[in-house]
């Protein structure tokens, strides 16, 4: 990496921690970043006023920054403010949940009306269930196959082939007859190389549009996954 890119790298986390602090202590004030608002349709169920806005959902009226309940069918992408991308911006992400559950805590509205305290639940839920699936690759990649009416079995894989599940045996049993941490590492960083290039592979595919390729090396993600899990386990034990 070059300096010129590691000092970039640095610096971008600093802005966005102050934006975040702005917006926790702003946002009654300025809240146009976050009191982001949807489809120029809709209108505030508490003043009627038209819920302006670009990408995101309205989480609260701009007007009278009463709550908002969820909007039907919001790609969780647009609901976390994140480029629809298989390799998405996790940090960002993560930011994105921290602001959104800072505005949306139950505490801020224990002083308000029932409906204002149940759309906040409502869309307190809504944001931890766009954020649980857009931070794993596993979900995330299924959720983005999701429109496309794929899905992946939870048990029974079709797709993998014969020669990648007994490399996975192999893997598996490896895991298990290893006797020592070094043993169980060595497998967990293989598994983190494998899982990135898939990653990479994934969003190549998706990219592309190449579907059936995708959902082939998600399979693949989720085995993997699997692994890793197993390799955490492992290491607990020999601990
Ligand atoms: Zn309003």
């Amino acid at each position: 990496m070059t300096r010129r890119s590691s000092s970039y790298m640095k610096a971008r986390p600093l802005f966005k921690d102050r934006e975040v602090m702005y917006q926790y202590h702003h946002t009654n004030l300025d809240s146009s970043r976050i009191y982001c608002s949807a489809q120029a349709t809709t209108h505030c169920w508490n003043c009627k006023q038209p819920l302006e806005g670009e990408e995101t959902p309205a989480f609260f009226c701009l007007s009278c920054k009463v709550v908002q309940p969820p909007s039907k069918d919001v790609s969780y992408f647009k609901i976390m403010a994140c480029d629809q991308t298989f390799t998405l911006d996790t940090q960002q992400l993560q930011k994105r949940y921290i602001q959104l559950q800072r505005s949306l805590h139950p505490d801020n509205f224990s002083q308000k009306s029932p409906k204002e305290q149940e759309y906040s639940e409502k869309q307190s839920v809504l944001v931890n269930k766009a954020y649980r699936t857009l931070q794993k690759p596993l979900s995330r990649g299924l959720y983005m196959l999701l429109p496309e009416g794929m899905h992946i079995e939870a048990e029974t894989d079709p797709g993998a082939d014969a020669q990648f599940l007994l490399e996975l045996v192999e893997i598996n049993e490896a895991v298990d007859e290893a006797q020592s941490t070094e043993e169980v590492n060595s497998i967990g960083k293989s598994t983190k190389v494998k899982l990135k290039d898939l990653t990479g592979q994934i969003d190549t595919a998706l990219r592309k549009g190449q579907l059936q390729a995708a959902k082939a090396l998600l399979v693949q993600i989720k085995y993997f996954a699997n692994v890793e899990d197993k390799v955490k386990e492992k290491l607990s034990k020999l601990m």
